[in-house]
C-alpha cells in the first residue's frame, strides 16, 4: 500500500499553489528559474509531453546504445560544478526529483528516465518501487517507461511491482533496434502482461521481418539521428506499420532521422502517423492535497530544508 495515501483523506492548512512553489524553491535554496529548468515539464520528444529523471546515467547494453543521445548530452557537462550532469553519464539516483510529477498539476504524458534506464543493475529494487509509488499516487498523469533491461523489468512487474503493472496510466515498454537483441525483449514484455505495453523501435537498424504483436498496444518507430546516424530503409518501416494496422496496434512514426533530422521529417507515404493507445485524462488533486503528498515524499527521502 502506498505509504502516504492516507494523507489524502485529510485537509492541510497550506492550500495554495504558492506553497507548492515555495517547497520546491526554498527547500533547495535555488532560484525559481533554476527550479523550472530542473523540472523538465515539457519535451521535444514527439510522443510525450514531459520527461522525469529520478535516475541519471546508464551503461550500454546493445547496438541501439551506440550513439546514445543521453550519453552525448550528459558528457558535455561532466565537471561543470552544480550542473545536473556534473558527473557526466555516471549512474546516479536523484531522489530530490521523485516529487516532480506531484508538482505538475496539469495531466501530462511523462517519459520516465529519458536520460537513463530505470531497470539498470545499479538501481535497487527498493528505489524502483519508490518511483512506482509516486506514479501510482500522482495518477492524473500517464507514464511511459522504456527499458532495454527487459528481463529485470518483467521479473519485477510479475512481483513487487504488480500494482504498477496493472495500472492503466502506467505504460511499460521495451526498445527494439534489431532482431537479435530487440525481439527477445518483446517476448519478455509480453510475459509480464502489463495493462498497456509498447515498443520503441528506434533506432531501427534492420528489417524486423514478421513478429508477434500479441499483447502490445503501441509501437513507435524512428530512425537514428545526429552525427554518424545509421540509415533506415522505408520498407522496414512500412513492414512494421502494416503489421500494426493488421493487428489493431497504434502506430506512431517519430522520424526518419539522419544527420540533419529536421530535413527528413516524419511523414511516411505522404502521411503523419501520430497514433496512441486509448487513455483517459484524470483531474489532478487539489493543491493542498498535492502539497501533502509532496511533503511526504520530500520528508521520506530527506530532500527537504534540512538536507
Ligand atoms: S540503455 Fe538507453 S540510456 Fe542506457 S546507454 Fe543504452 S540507449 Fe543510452
Amino acid at each position: 500500500m502506498i505509504f502516504w495515501m492516507w494523507k489524502l483523506a485529510t485537509r492541510g492548512t497550506w492550500n495554495t499553489r504558492e506553497a507548492l512553489d515555495s517547497l520546491c524553491l526554498a527547500s533547495r535554496g535555488i532560484t525559481r528559474a533554476k527550479c523550472s529548468a530542473a523540472m523538465s515539464d515539457h519535451s521535444k520528444i514527439e510522443w510525450t509531453d514531459a520527461t522525469w529523471n529520478p535516475v541519471r546515467g546508464c551503461t550500454k547494453v546493445s547496438p541501439g546504445c551506440t550513439h546514445c543521445y543521453a550519453e552525448t548530452f550528459a558528457e558535455r557537462f561532466r565537471g561543470v560544478p552544480g550542473h545536473p550532469f556534473e558527473f557526466g553519464f555516471d549512474l546516479r539516483l536523484v531522489p530530490e526529483k521523485l516529487g516532480d510529477p506531484i508538482r505538475w498539476s496539469k495531466s501530462k504524458k511523462i517519459f520516465v528516465n529519458s536520460m537513463s534506464d530505470l531497470f539498470h543493475e545499479g538501481v535497487s529494487d527498493e528505489y524502483i518501487e519508490k518511483v512506482c509509488q509516486v506514479m501510482l499516487a500522482a495518477n492524473w498523469h500517464t507514464y511511459q517507461i522504456l527499458t532495454k533491461r527487459s528481463d529485470r523489468m518483467a521479473t519485477l512487474l510479475k512481483g513487487r511491482l504488480r500494482k504498477a503493472e496493472k495500472a492503466a496510466h502506467i505504460w511499460w515498454g521495451v526498445s527494439v533496434e534489431n532482431r537479435k537483441h530487440g525481439l527477445p525483449r518483446i517476448v519478455k514484455l509480453r510475459s509480464a502482461k502489463p495493462t498497456v505495453a509498447f515498443l520503441s523501435v528506434e533506432p531501427l537498424l534492420e528489417d524486423l521481418g514478421e513478429f508477434n504483436l500479441g499483447g502490445i498496444h503501441w509501437v513507435i518507430v524512428g530512425g537514428e539521428s545526429g552525427p554518424g546516424a545509421r540509415p533506415m530503409e522505408a520498407e522496414w518501416v512500412r513492414n512494421i506499420r502494416d503489421q500494426c494496422h493488421k493487428a489493431g496496434v497504434a502506430f506512431f512514426f517519430k522520424q526518419w532521422g539522419g544527420v540533419r533530422k529536421s530535413e527528413t521529417g516524419r511523414r511516411l507515404d505522404g502521411k503523419t502517423y501520430d497514433e496512441f493507445p486509448d487513455f483517459t485524462e484524470t483531474e489532478a488533486l487539489e493543491s493542498e492535497q498535492r502539497l501533502l503528498l509532496l511533503q511526504e515524499v520530500e520528508t521520506e527521502y530527506r530532500v527537504g530544508a534540512g538536507r
